[in-house]
């Protein structure tokens, strides 16, 4: 049964207990979504190999999302990786990302892996990966670079999970969200590119989602009890805080 990790719930800045907001999709393969701080760390915890990493969904490049992809690159090289590695994402962010590799002369690494990078159309509901055991879509969103939300399904009991990610509030959030089963949505406070707790929970009521998980919050001074209650202004359903390594059943 295919699930949805969450690896890191904190918006940009992270503490002892919120790591940024990253996700894993785990079936037969690992997909992550985003990589931050010291992955192979994080991913041990939630008991994900790093041999079963066969794809990596760039959302948008803000070092809170991707800052941890040159470390997890070197660290499958250095156990000794064979396979490729496949990364998606929007022109505009695995542009950068290559300039950050050629940075470190990643091309002089000795037997280095093969890495694909698969640019995405910058268009709704691109099909981004076609598993046995899930799917994933992507959408533009509206956040302060090119950015791209998500939809995830689960092929075996047909569930469906959307990640808004950094965003403020966009059609394109409300089309990948509609009728999914949780609709897992930034909530990093107001402002340009960004969406409050309340603006999070009108998604969630105008998608007709089951659940609402609210990520990418600030962890600092912040009561999260008070971001479920302003979610629940909006949206009449189940309303969470998303944590660190909680799970999602696709
Ligand atoms: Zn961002």
């Amino acid at each position: 049964m295919a699930k949805v990790v969450i690896l890191g719930s904190a918006s940009a800045i992270a503490d002892e207990k919120h790591e940024n907001t990253h996700l894993a999709i785990v079936g037969n393969e690992t997909t992550l979504i985003d990589c931050v701080g010291t992955p192979t760390v994080r991913l041990r915890k939630a008991g994900i190999e790093l041999s079963s990493i066969n794809d990596l969904i760039v959302t948008h490049f803000h070092p809170d999302h991707v800052s941890g992809v040159p470390l997890l690159l070197m660290n499958m090289w250095l156990l000794g990786r064979q396979e490729p590695l496949r990364i998606y994402g929007l022109h505009h962010c695995l542009e950068r990302l290559e300039d950050m590799m050629a940075s470190y002369h990643w091309d002089n690494w000795p037997e280095f892996f093969p890495v694909a990078f698969h640019r995405l159309p910058e268009r709704a509901r691109v099909t981004v990966l076609q598993k046995d055991d899930y799917r994933v879509y992507s959408s533009p969103v509206r956040h302060l670079v090119p950015t791209i939300g998500l939809r995830i399904e689960g092929q075996s009991r047909g569930r469906a999970v959307a990640y808004s990610c950094d965003t403020e509030p966009a059609p394109s959030v409300i089309d990948l969200a509609s009728g999914a089963d949780v609709l897992i949505h930034e909530a990093s406070g107001g402002g340009v590119g960004h969406s409050t707790a309340e603006q999070a929970g009108a998604a969630a009521h105008e998608a007709e989602v089951g659940r609402l998980l609210l990520i990418h919050y600030p962890t600092l001074g912040v009561d999260l009890s008070e971001l479920v209650t302003q979610a629940r202004h909006t949206f009449e359903g189940e309303v969470a805080v998303a944590e660190d390594l909680m799970e999602i059943e696709i």
